[in-house]
This record gives structure tokens, C-alpha cells and sequence, in this order.
């Protein structure tokens, strides 16, 4: 039984339970590096190029801690993920940048996923299993099985789980169904890439910190594809990045909404997309009146300087909610 690695990191926000459910219908054994920590990012940090983006980096670390641990490790080059767009081009080029920066990696599993003249992933799964040695019957009812894993995480995102609690839920761990205790909380929207919002790390434990100060947060997540399709039909032009379209096009949905106490953007420092989209999230928002905090992480980001900041944030965030209740009550 192969064990095949995949780091907790990118994409794994929002597909590992295809690829997982893949793997594990063939029959292989998935292992995923733990949450990340310090010593991740410095490993990560030694390898990678200088200049990448944090959650580039943040990844190689990744790979790093499984690479004496398993047999293979899952490093997907991602071009498309959708009809017409494309994916961030450091997705394309991550499996030469860490086969070639880390001496000693078992083989990497890298096939291609391409859909942006449309089709099926289909594909991608079949040179998966191929390179694993599988028989093409045995691959498509693995696929399927995926798919139909995927689709039910999906539906859990978008009641408004997280995607830990999803996981949990899929395995029986979670009670979908309980919500968080939040009546009556100020309701912020947190938009981001998955890795940057999720990774507790990475974002010094944002979420957490919400919670702990009784704040509902919903994500672009939160959110079903029209929704966030219909968000983004507001811009004058069709974006082609899919991960900028969907952080604009959820963050423009809130604001449409109008029920959200406050927003925050997070994003990468040296990130393209997030530099323009949050951009025309702030605007936005500035126009509306509503408070609105961006933050922008990297390797040197201090946690202090974050509290501070987001305490001043959620201070306006409340005094806002109040002077609407009260406006409404009287
Ligand atoms: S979209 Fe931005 S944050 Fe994400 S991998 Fe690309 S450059 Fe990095």
C-alpha cells in the first residue's frame, strides 16, 4: 500500500477531500503534515526562492516535513481550475521549484489540471492512477467516489463550516447541524485565499481570535459559486484569475447583502491578484461606510501590530452594530 504525502497547505483548503477519497478508494495510504508551525516556515523559508509569496513558501515547508515519511508526495500543477480562467502561475511552477530546490524528495505526483477550455477533471484522475500503476476501471470508480466526497464537503462549506469542521464532519466527528453559538454577534465577512484565512499560523490565529470575541464570521466559502459569480458581475470586466474573482465577487456580495458588520480582507504580501483585488474591495467598502481592515501577511508580520489593529477594528465593527440597532429600535 503506497503512502502518499500531501501537504497541508494551497489548495488543500479546498480539495483535499477529493484527492483524499481518490487515494484512499485505490487503496493507498494518505498521510498530511501537521498544522504549520514555526519550524515549518523557517524549513520552508531556507528552500524557496525569496521571492514568492508566503503561502509559496509556507508549502515547500510543507513538503519538507513529509519527505522522509512517505513514498510519494501529491504536488498537483494547477493551471485551471475552471472554464476561461486560470489559476495563479505560482501553482504552475511549484512542483520544478521544489524538485528542484530540495535534494533527497521521494518522486512527486504532479499531473497537470487544465480546465480552462472546459471539460472534465477526469483526466487529471486518470494520469494520477496511471502513474500509480491502477487499471483505468479501477481509477473511474475511485473518481467518482471523489467527486461525490467533494461535492458533499462543498455543501458543508457553504452551510458555514470551516474547512476543519467539515473534514470532521465528513467523518462522522462534527455535528453538521450544530450551530455556533453567535445570536445576536456582529457579523464580519472574512475574505481571503483559503490557505491565508484557514492556516492558524499563518494568519496568527485570526479566526480564533474572532470567535473568542463572540464574532459570527462567514467566508467567500460560505458561499455558493452563483453567489460569488453574481458578486462579481459588478466589475466592469470579467476577471480571469479565479482565485481574485472569487475574493472579489464574495466580498462584493456582502457588501451588496448588507448585513455584514465589518470586513476583512487578508491577503499576501507579493500576491498580484490579492494586490488589485483588494484594492476594489477597499474602495468599495470605504464608499458603503463600512468598517473595513486589510491585512497583509508575510514571514515578518508581528503579531502584536495585528491585535492591535484589529481591537481598533472591532471596536467600530460593535459601535456601528449598536448605533443600528438603536436607529432601527427608535
Ligand atoms: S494567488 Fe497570491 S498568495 Fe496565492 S499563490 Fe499566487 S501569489 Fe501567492
Amino acid at each position: 500500500m503506497p503512502r502518499i504525502g500531501i501537504p497541508r497547505a494551497l489548495l488543500y483548503y479546498h480539495y483535499f477531500p477529493w484527492w483524499e477519497a481518490f487515494f484512499v478508494s485505490l487503496g493507498a495510504e494518505v498521510v498530511i503534515s501537521p498544522p504549520t508551525t514555526k519550524a515549518i516556515l523557517d524549513r520552508g523559508l531556507e528552500h524557496a526562492a525569496d521571492d514568492v509569496c508566503l503561502p509559496v513558501k509556507v508549502a515547500v515547508g510543507h513538503v519538507l516535513e513529509l519527505k522522509d515519511r512517505v513514498d510519494a508526495i501529491f504536488l498537483p500543477r494547477l493551471v485551471s481550475v475552471a472554464a476561461r480562467e486560470y489559476i495563479c502561475p505560482k501553482f504552475l511552477g511549484l512542483p520544478e521549484m521544489v524538485g528542484h530546490s530540495i535534494k533527497g524528495l521521494p518522486p512527486l505526483l504532479s499531473p497537470g489540471l487544465n480546465l480552462y477550455r472546459g471539460g472534465s477533471p477526469y483526466h487529471f484522475f486518470a494520469a494520477l492512477g496511471r502513474a500509480l500503476g491502477y487499471p483505468p476501471w479501477q481509477v473511474l470508480a475511485a473518481y467518482r467516489r471523489a467527486c461525490r466526497v467533494q461535492q458533499q464537503y462543498k455543501r458543508l462549506l457553504e452551510s458555514g463550516l470551516f474547512p476543519e469542521e467539515a473534514l470532521a464532519a465528513l467523518r462522522g466527528r462534527h455535528d453538521a447541524a450544530a450551530p455556533r453559538d453567535t445570536m445576536g454577534s456582529p457579523l464580519v465577512a472574512v475574505i481571503g485565499h483559503p490557505y491565508n484565512i484557514y492556516d492558524a499560523f499563518v494568519s496568527m490565529d485570526l479566526l480564533g481570535k474572532l470567535g473568542r470575541r463572540g464574532i459570527k464570521v462567514i467566508t467567500a466559502d460560505s458561499l455558493s459559486e452563483e453567489n460569488v459569480c453574481r458578486g462579481a458581475a459588478h466589475l466592469p470586466k470579467r476577471l480571469f484569475w479565479t482565485l481574485g474573482r472569487r475574493t472579489v465577487g464574495a466580498a462584493y456580495h456582502y457588501l451588496q447583502w448588507g448585513r455584514v458588520d465589518g470586513m476583512i480582507h487578508v491577503s499576501s504580501f507579493a500576491c498580484g491578484p490579492d494586490s488589485f483585488a483588494g484594492e476594489f474591495i477597499a474602495r468599495r467598502a470605504h464608499r458603503m461606510g463600512l468598517p473595513f481592515l486589510s491585512l497583509v501577511l508575510d514571514e515578518h508580520s508581528g503579531e502584536a501590530g495585528m491585535v492591535t489593529r484589529l481591537e481598533a477594528f472591532l471596536d467600530m465593527v460593535e459601535r456601528r452594530k449598536k448605533y443600528r440597532e438603536e436607529g432601527s429600535a427608535s
